[in-house]
């Protein structure tokens, strides 16, 4: 019996728990777990009344790695999967360690006073799990998780060299908000209005943020849903496919942002309502930021009226056979297919459903070891079937058009 425990019940924790709900020969036995434990019950009910399937709740803070080893005591699961914030990454990581469970995640560690992220922390997790004989498998959501999946993918079948990479992420839809961010608005904000950067040759080029003038931007027509303004900000994966795409020369990242979005952004910021730093206010320490995401809109309540598409993938450039070779592989996914089938949008559901893959290749042994791993790691092809089958088909294109340089 394979028991798997999901820690956090948001956006992505909602399809999470839907789509492993979804194959019960592999999830034979599920438990959400979160810090708000209403959250959790609306979900059991939920996949109890559209699934027929009844699934395990408890309550933990996550921050608090006793607490959260106790709980893993107590439910016993094969695995874990993080999908609370990446601020619990590591405490996760100590109570996995603690009560001898492999663990998994979709997001790298930040540190709350600073707005950085990156893979050192839990790289450094590497002896520590080797020594327990558990695996932690890193960054597996869409992008960080499919967006490195694809390359090796790629890279397996179509290239003898990789020479450039471009991931370009285009949210295509409108959720009639003046403003929301795509996911949990904290990490979200944090994420895109900090300077950019690319790998180039071996080292780190930096770039102004998106709210500056001199961003770096183009328009890429992008399959389906046509020309977007793209942004080139830093994201994640470009840590690990750095790492483990051998010979690669150039790795970017570019996420389209309507004028709207830029204009309230800059306008928060400006003000100072971006600021992670506490103000005192009536003699109370308030984080802007976290306050701001109080009075946003929550993602997950505007669902049933998101309509538009996602476009995400990946523009590889090298050589097969000493010929030049450009190909373009990505997934195009309906934010309105997303709620009739998981009651959320495609932001939650495209990172989701890779995360229940990634589970499901930990489960059924197809992705397998000691130590902390990221998805670059792996075969490709049996994560890549399960994409097609579970609700993210993909595509591989000739890439004919050009980037900018
Ligand atoms: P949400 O804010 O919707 O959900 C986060 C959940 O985690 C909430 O239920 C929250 O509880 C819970 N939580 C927060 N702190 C704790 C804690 N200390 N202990 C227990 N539970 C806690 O976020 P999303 O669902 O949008 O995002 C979830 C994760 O997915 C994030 O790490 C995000 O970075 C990642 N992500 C990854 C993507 C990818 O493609 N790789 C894309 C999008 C997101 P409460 O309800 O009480 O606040």
């Amino acid at each position: 019996m394979k028991k798997i425990l999901i820690i956090g019940a948001g956006g992505v924790g909602t399809v999470v728990a839907k789509k492993c709900a979804m194959l019960p020969e592999v999830f034979e036995e599920i438990v959400l777990a979160s810090r708000t434990l209403s959250k959790c019950e609306k979900i059991r009910d939920d996949i109890m009344q559209t699934l027929g399937k009844a699934i395990k709740i408890d309550q933990v803070d996550a921050d608090n790695v006793e607490e959260t080893t106790k709980l893993l005591m107590k439910h016993k699961p094969y695995l874990v999967i993080n999908v609370a914030l990446p601020y619990q990454d590591l405490s996760i990581m100590d109570a996995c360690l603690a009560a001898g469970v492999h663990y998994m995640d979709t997001a790298n560690y930040e540190p709350r006073e600073e707005a950085k992220f990156e893979y050192s922390w839990q790289w450094a997790y590497q002896e520590k799990f080797k020594e327990k004989g558990l695996m932690a498998l890193l960054g597996c959501g869409f992008d960080p998780g499919v967006s490195s999946v694809f390359c090796t993918y790629l890279q397996k079948h179509h290239f003898d060299t990789i020479e450039t990479i471009d991931i370009l992420d285009c949210n295509a839809g409108d959720h009639g908000q003046h403003f929301m961010p795509n996911f949990n608005p904290e990490i979200n904000i944090r994420e895109v209005s900090q300077p950019g950067k690319y790998w180039k040759n071996g080292e780190w080029v930096h770039t102004p943020s998106i709210l500056e003038d001199a961003s770096v931007h183009f328009t890429f027509d992008y399959p389906v849903v046509g020309p977007h303004e793209s942004f080139l900000i830093y994201h994640e994966e470009e840590e690990s496919l750095a790492k483990f795409i051998k010979d690669v020369k150039q790795i970017r990242f570019w996420m389209t942002f309507s004028e709207k979005y830029i204009t309230h952004l800059s306008v928060l910021k400006n003000v100072g309502m971006t600021s992670i730093s506490p103000v005192t206010y009536e003699d109370k320490d308030i984080v802007p930021l976290k306050f701001l995401q109080a009075v946003l809109p929550k993602s997950g309540s505007v669902a049933d009226t998101y309509i538009g598409k996602t476009v995400i993938g990946c523009i590889l450039r090298g050589h097969k056979a000493r010929k030049p070779v450009s190909k373009y592989i990505y997934n195009v996914c309906d934010h309105q297919d997303a709620y009739q089938e998981t009651g959320i949008h495609a932001v939650a559901y495209t990172t989701g459903v890779p995360t229940m893959i990634g589970a499901q290749m930990v489960l059924t042994g197809k992705w397998a070891g000691e130590g902390v791993f990221n998805v670059e790691q792996f075969d490709p092809d049996p994560f890549m079937e399960e994409l097609m089958q579970r609700g993210l088909p993909w595509k591989i294109t000739d890439f004919n058009g050009t980037l900018p340089e």
